[in-house]
């Protein structure tokens, strides 16, 4: 490249950007034209705690109220067992569907698995949230109790593992908080854009905007198959008598 050339490049370049720099924003002048003031930004009143619900939430489970519930057996009340400020899971009763749909959210959930450890692997305190009814975060006692990683508490199951195991002991109460990013499926039913994931478990960044490859499923690989921009959340019943409290949710 010969030196006016190079110089001919580079006094373009040095143009052009001066040039966008132009466009978007002197670095002279009045400070205000960086400032944008509407629309503003809601206010909404935050907990006393990270783990209490926010003013703007949906309460889905204040540990007494199954309501927001129903059976995934018979669309019925929920029958798993309501006492003590949890829900508990009774065994061979179904999972529970919310009666609302979300997208796009923020769920807050927190989890335990029984006290009296029983099983192994995915045998042990497994149940499991399930977003649109389709993508799986897994719940697991998975304290001193190996699985395949892909399998294990907070990963997506089947997919991806959590970045570290944050998990507490068996008969703790442990917390997920999630954001999760609904699929968008084109008219013939091919992705746009696949779901999305984070997730911190006991406040820890597990899953960091995760990107989930299809609904989850038990054999083969995971399968995208065009659903609504809503669907309600299920709580699994694998069997073990886990709990679940405080659950509440901000669609975004
Ligand atoms: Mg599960």
């Amino acid at each position: 490249m010969t030196i006016r050339l190079r110089y001919f490049l580079s006094s373009v370049l040095c143009l052009t950007i001066v040039t966008v720099n132009a466009q978007t924003a002197p670095r002279t002048g009045d400070a205000k034209l960086t400032e944008y003031w509407d629309p503003a930004v809601r206010i909404i009143s935050p907990g006393k705690t990270n783990a209490e619900a926010p003013s703007d939430a949906i309460v889905l489970f204040d540990g007494k109220d199954a309501s927001k519930w129903k059976s995934q057996k018979d669309d019925g009340p929920v029958k798993w067992q309501v006492a003590d400020g949890a829900m508990t899971v009774v065994k061979g009763t179904g999972g529970i569907v919310t009666k609302e749909g979300f997208g796009d959210c923020q769920l807050h959930i927190e989890w335990r698995t029984p006290a009296e450890v029983k099983g192994e692997g995915q045998g042990r305190g497994n149940s499991g949230i399930f977003f649109m009814g389709k993508y799986e975060l897994q719940v697991l006692d998975n304290y001193n109790n190996r699985t395949y990683s892909n399998g294990q508490a907070a990963s997506i199951y089947k997919q991806t593992p959590p970045l570290v195991n944050a998990s507490r002991g068996p008969g703790e109460w442990q917390t997920y908080d999630i954001i999760f990013t609904a699929p968008i499926f084109a008219e013939d039913g091919s992705v746009k854009s696949p779901a999305r994931i984070t997730v911190f478990h006991n406040g820890v960044l597990v899953q960091n905007n995760t990107t989930i490859w299809g609904g989850t499923q038990y054999i083969g690989t995971p399968l995208y198959e065009k659903h609504g921009a809503k669907e309600p959340i299920i709580l699994q019943d694998h069997g073990d008598p886990v709990s679940f409290r405080n659950i509440w949710i901000r669609p975004l």
